[in-house]
């Protein structure tokens, strides 16, 4: 067995969390799992008695985030592992959209999983030690129309990923971006928030696109207990990346869109070196 870590995960309810959950707890781990509901937090708890630790925390409340972390570090011991997992999906044609479904997409997606690391950050820089894994989407790397405020909610955390993994490297502190395509979690069911549609223009285009991520939920190629193994074995790693993808399905539109772009910057790159100042 690897050597047993401190985990903590938010959203340990269902999909990636759960599943992360309960295959660190089988490989020995202690976990320290968030969930919204008193009765997730008794079953989480039931999946060990000695190692599995449920805390109520929603994370889009900063100061509970503070608390928690704190009331853990001293309770259960030192964080090695933070994983940002919680968040939903938020779809909806940006126009019939409102301002607080938006924001809100932001609120947990973003800035929950920004004050998680704003409350961990400082008690693995003193111990020069710590791994943060924040769970993106391959809707961090492309895009799709429908989901603009989700894929805008994981573009900004898989750039706040690398960049505050440029600022950890020195204190021995890793950050990955994990990208998942697909999975067979609640997102597409009961989680996902879909915004009524209103405008007849849209319909054409994201009619079908609704109706087909309806369908295909439950039946997606991606598997969360193999990306949660997958996950463990990454904890295992000397050198984390800052970037890792699950799922083929991810790999392949992630690697046919990076085409496109080096397409479209050399189709461009005289317009683009035009802007330089002479020297
Ligand atoms: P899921 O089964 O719906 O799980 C989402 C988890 O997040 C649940 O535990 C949920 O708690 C929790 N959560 C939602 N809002 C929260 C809040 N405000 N505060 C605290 N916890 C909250 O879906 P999932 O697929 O495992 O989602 C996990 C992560 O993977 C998300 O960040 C999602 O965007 C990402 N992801 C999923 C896919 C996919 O295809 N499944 C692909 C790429 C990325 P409740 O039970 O209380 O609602």
């Amino acid at each position: 067995m690897s050597i047993s870590k401190t985990i903590f995960i938010t959203g340990v309810s269902s999909g990636f969390g759960r599943a992360i959950a309960y295959q660190a707890l089988q490989a020995g781990h202690k976990v320290i799992g968030t969930v919204r509901k008193p009765e997730d937090l008794k079953d989480f708890e039931a999946i060990n008695k000695s190692r599995a630790f449920g805390r109520i925390l929603d994370v889009r409340n900063t100061d509970d985030i503070k608390k928690v972390v704190a009331e853990v570090e001293s309770t259960v011991g030192p964080v090695d592992v933070l994983i940002n997992n919680a968040g939903y999906g938020h779809e909806g044609i940006m126009e019939e959209s409102s301002m607080e479904e938006i924001r809100h997409q932001f609120d947990v997606n973003v800035f929950g999983g920004i004050a998680m690391m704003k409350a961990v950050i400082p008690l693995m820089r003193q111990r020069r030690k710590g791994h943060i894994l924040n769970i993106t989407s391959m809707g961090g790397y492309i895009t799709m129309p429908g989901i603009s405020d989700y894929c805008g909610s994981k573009f900004a955390m898989v750039g706040i990923s690398e960049s505050l993994s440029k600022e950890l490297h020195p204190f021995n502190i890793y950050v990955t971006s994990v990208a998942p395509g697909s999975f067979r979690t609640d997102w597409a069911g009961r989680s996902m928030v879909r915004t009524p549609r209103k405008i007849a223009d849209y319909d054409e285009l994201f009619d079908p696109i609704r109706r087909a991520r309806e369908e295909k939920s439950g039946n997606q190629l991606g598997d969360p207990i193999k990306a949660a193994h997958a996950i463990l074995n990454l904890l295992g790693s000397d050198s984390p990346p800052a970037h890792l993808i699950l799922g083929s399905d991810a790999l392949e539109l992630i690697r046919e869109h990076l085409h496109r772009f080096n397409q479209d910057t050399t189709t461009w790159e005289a317009l683009t070196r035009s802007t330089d100042g002479g020297l």
